[in-house]
């Protein structure tokens, strides 16, 4: 399937891309809910983390080390950042390419329904 996530990969589509290596793209989400709000993707295609094989772990360990490494670069990783991924329709997910949101710039809220 291709995403809109696929085509920012593709560089079909514009991007504000702050982070790329040969397994991840990283780019700032285009409604930012947070003062910063970067969205790290794999380049393999996985449509939900139900799609990544249990064998494959390093698939999601990338995404997690890479925006971390992303918040120590960017100097907000002592005050906290919050990492997150959505599934399907009750985790809120809207783009069927895998992506992990980083969260950061703010004291964030509880989560809630
Ligand atoms: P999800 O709801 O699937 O967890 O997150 C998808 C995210 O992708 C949303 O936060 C949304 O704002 C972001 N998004 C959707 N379309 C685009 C786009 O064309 N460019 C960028 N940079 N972000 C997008």
């Amino acid at each position: 399937m291709t995403t809109i996530f696929h085509k920012i990969i593709r560089r079909e589509i514009p991007a504000d891309i702050v982070f790329e290596d040969d397994h991840v793209i990283a780019f700032r989400d285009i409604a930012p809910q947070a003062p910063v709000h970067v969205l790290f993707v794999p380049k393999e295609d996985f449509a939900t983390i139900n799609d990544v094989p249990a064998d494959a772990p390093e698939i999601i360990g990338r995404l997690a080390v890479s925006a971390a490494r992303y918040a120590k670069e960017q100097g907000f990783a002592e005050d906290g950042y919050r990492i997150v991924m959505n599934c399907n329709a009750h985790g809120g997910q809207t783009v069927f390419q895998i992506h992990l949101h980083l969260l950061a710039g703010a004291a964030l809220g509880r989560f809630g329904t």
